[in-house]
């Protein structure tokens, strides 16, 4: 799977009510924290305020306790990873616009994407790029769009 794709997986998560998008085994294995995984498929739940994490299509539910990463969309304090690959946090993608004007850490990790050296599948608990996220945090603080 390209990083930077997701489809729904038609999970839906049972305590936020919301859609979950597809997530390897490979990630949940990375970041959870239970000694065995059920055999199963999982979706990811990335509702900002739902403590589930993970969802198994056998009725797993992995909460944030049991996730040893931070789940950057779940945060609201310091430190907010938004990057994962790359270590970036909110506060740093915010600082990074006031001191430019822009986003130069948005174009570096473009750069990093392109030359392949990105590893969300593993790095960032919902196994997807983080470039999304990191568009949000842009438009929170302003910044302008990107011109892609
Ligand atoms: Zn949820």
């Amino acid at each position: 799977m390209d990083c930077c794709s997701s489809t729904n997986t038609g999970l839906v998560c049972p305590v936020s009510n919301s859609a979950t998008m597809s997530v390897g085994i490979v990630t949940v294995r990375e970041h959870a924290l239970l000694p065995e995984l059920p055999e199963t498929s999982f979706g990811f739940c990335d509702a900002a305020s739902c403590p589930v994490v993970y969802v198994g299509a056998d009725g797993t539910l992995i909460d944030k306790a049991h996730v040893r990463t931070r789940v950057g969309v779940k945060e609201t304090e310091d430190p907010i990873p938004v990057c994962y690959c790359f270590e970036l946090t909110a506060v740093q993608i915010a600082d990074d616009v006031r001191t430019h004007g822009q986003s130069t850490i948005r174009d570096y990790i473009q750069e990093q994407v392109r030359a392949g050296r990105c590893r969300c599948e593993t790095t960032n608990p919902s196994g997807r790029c983080c470039l999304g996220n990191v568009g949000r945090v842009l438009s929170s603080v302003g910044a302008p769009a990107p011109s892609r």
